[in-house]
């Protein structure tokens, strides 16, 4: 007897956080925007008012536009 089984194929789709944890502030509340058709991301935080800018290369994800600006921050933390 033949048996067809039918292949379910489901791709788990990882979701990101909205928000990123601030530096500055500490609070959840950093918004990473992709502008990938202007090669640019903006990194905002919605509590303290931190912003960014950053262009964007490749296949960065706003995981890694989230790690420029906290290793920004911090860099411009210890410069002052
Ligand atoms: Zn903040």
């Amino acid at each position: 007897m033949g048996r067809r089984r039918r292949k379910v194929v489901r791709i788990p789709k990882k979701r990101l956080p909205k928000f990123f944890s601030c530096p500055m502030c500490g609070k959840a509340s950093v918004r990473v925007e992709m502008f990938r058709d202007e090669g640019r991301a903006v990194v905002s935080c919605g509590s303290c008012g931190a912003k960014e800018e950053f262009p964007v290369k490749g296949a960065l994800g706003e995981i890694d536009i989230y790690c420029m600006f906290t290793d920004k921050i911090y860099t411009d933390a210890r410069r002052l």
